[in-house]
């Protein structure tokens, strides 16, 4: 039997889970109860609840006659001096939370919070494979470069290439995360809540970035998931197997090799299970919170997908047209087998056998140059994930704060992009994993993320065929300042005065 494709199933998945949830929203979404005394918690005299998708008001009052207590959570951020989320009820009120868990939820809340803890099993797997995949793609990146007499010039000006793309790629990102304020869209509230890490500059925060970048024990950072120290300590530790070379080299590569293959096919099969989780998740959000969630969303996807058609159709071109001296359509049209199998694959990696016979055969460019750009590029040069992980941050900072970050978070958002777009393997769904890194630094709710996770696959068609396109564009770009910085170098020998 014919299976439907993954991404086929992730459609049906989230349509049914939103079906779900909208219609329980609809029509069991609101409750209004009052405990009978008999069911009473010991120590009150009165206890009752009114659940609605965006209003929840709790009154209770102990039997020592102390007054009544009413607590109210209004997610649309309304109601002066309001909760605005569940989870803050249970910091705020333990016992009252207790109740509302026990007593006040309506039909639509609880089958949504059962669909949270299901659709949370499948986050937790994605988490799960994180750290091993990134240190065994990274490795295998980087050690594939072969002997340090190819990390020479090239390596600069790839790096060089590599970064400032992604970093544009963030810029535009951002520009229109705050144009747009996806976020925002649903949410007239005045800005308000922003948690900032009270009054750091930006100076400091961008030093104690720096130095998670030096962990100070790397075995700790990979048991604390701290991304940032592992993604720094594994690019050092590739590139001094490089340097170091010979046999040692030649087994850290196949032994990281076989392992990213492991952790390849695990995270594969984990992926199988989106259609569940994705379905979970959207019951979930739907179920709690109804309809009016689409219309974030909407705007969310038209905030990435205007970014990533600038940084593709406007960017890339221009730097192909000017730097590289390519006809950009001539190129596209070469590189369209590539860029197309990338939008329906969703996966750098899976792309790369395809990315690099369209670059010699169809582009012309020479094997020495991409045998060495593309496959690193295909994990660490993401420019559509660059600017994917950034928008989606802020969005969901905007959605949890009900309004824009402070400047220098912004920055924090759009450098810690950067990395996770360089920690992210080449496959479907990758970003989303290295995503936690970001909404770590500052200071927002991994599970927010389960917001998105629904549209993220049509997401990641098109940011991975930008990531694809950029990568076959730095080729052309590396390879035409190769041929003119060493005229006159042997042909077929890699220029090795290096920097590194
Ligand atoms: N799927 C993307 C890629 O393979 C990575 C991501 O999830 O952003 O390039």
């Amino acid at each position: 039997m014919n299976r439907l494709a993954l991404h086929w199933q992730i459609l049906i998945g989230m349509i049914v889970g939103a079906a779900i949830g909208i219609t329980l929203n609809v029509s069991k979404g609101t409750r209004e109860h009052s405990v009978s005394t008999d069911e009473l918690p010991s120590g009150l005299s009165s206890l009752e609840f009114a659940d609605s998708p965006s209003l929840i008001r709790i009154s209770y009052q102990r039997d020592d006659g102390s007054p009544i207590v009413e607590i109210v959570i209004d997610g649309t951020r309304k109601t002066e001096g309001a909760l605005t989320t569940v989870e803050q009820l249970k910091e705020h009120d333990k016992d009252a939370a207790r109740w509302f868990h026990q007593y006040g939820r309506s039909p639509a809340r609880r089958v949504g919070d059962a669909s949270k803890r299901l659709g949370g099993l499948f986050l937790r797997l994605l988490r799960m494979v994180a750290v091993p995949l990134i240190v065994t793609s990274l490795l295998t990146g980087v050690t594939g470069l072969g002997h340090a007499g190819r990390l020479g010039k090239m390596f600069g000006r790839t790096l060089t290439y590599y970064l400032a793309t992604s970093m544009i790629a963030i810029t535009i990102g951002v520009f229109m995360v705050n144009v747009v304020r996806p976020g925002l869209q649903d949410n007239v509230a005045p800005a308000k809540n922003v948690v900032t890490d009270a009054d750091q500059t930006l100076g400091e925060l961008l030093f104690a970035q720096l130095e998670t970048m030096i962990p100070s024990n790397p075995f700790a950072a990979l048991a604390d998931s701290s991304f940032l120290s592992i993604i720094s300590f594994t690019l050092a530790f590739g590139i001094f197997a490089v340097i170091v070379g010979g046999r040692t080299l030649e087994i850290i590569r196949e032994f990281f090799d076989a392992a990213f293959d492991v952790m390849m096919a695990l995270t594969m099969a984990i992926i199988k299970l989106a259609p569940f989780g994705v379905l979970f998740l959207m019951t979930y959000v739907t179920a709690t919170q109804g309809p009016a969630v689409f219309k974030s969303l909407f705007w969310y996807m038209l905030t990435v997908l205007l970014a990533l058609g600038c940084h593709a159709l406007i960017v890339l071109p221009a730097i192909l047209h000017f730097i590289a001296k390519k006809n950009p359509l001539h190129f596209a049209q070469a590189m369209s087998p590539a860029l197309l199998t990338a939008f329906s694959s969703a996966s750098s990696n899976g792309t790369l056998p395809l990315t690099m016979a369209c670059v010699e055969k169809r582009a012309g460019v020479s094997n020495r140059v991409s045998s060495f750009v593309l496959p690193l590029g295909a994990t660490i040069n993401m420019d559509g994930t660059a600017l994917y992980e950034a928008v989606a941050v802020l969005f969901i900072s905007q959605m949890y704060h009900g309004a824009v970050l402070p400047l220098d978070q912004q920055i924090v958002v759009a450098l810690t992009a950067l990395l996770a777009s360089v920690g992210a393997a080449g496959i479907p769904h990758a970003g989303l994993v290295m995503m936690v890194i970001i909404l770590q630094a500052v200071n927002l709710p991994v599970e927010m993320q389960g917001i998105i996770l629904a549209v993220d696959r049509v997401l990641d068609m098109c940011r991975t065929s930008v990531n694809v396109w950029s990568d076959s564009c730095g080729c052309a770009v590396v390879a035409r300042l190769e041929a003119r910085g060493s005229a006159g170098s042997v042909e077929g020998k890699p220029s090795i005065e290096g920097e590194v």
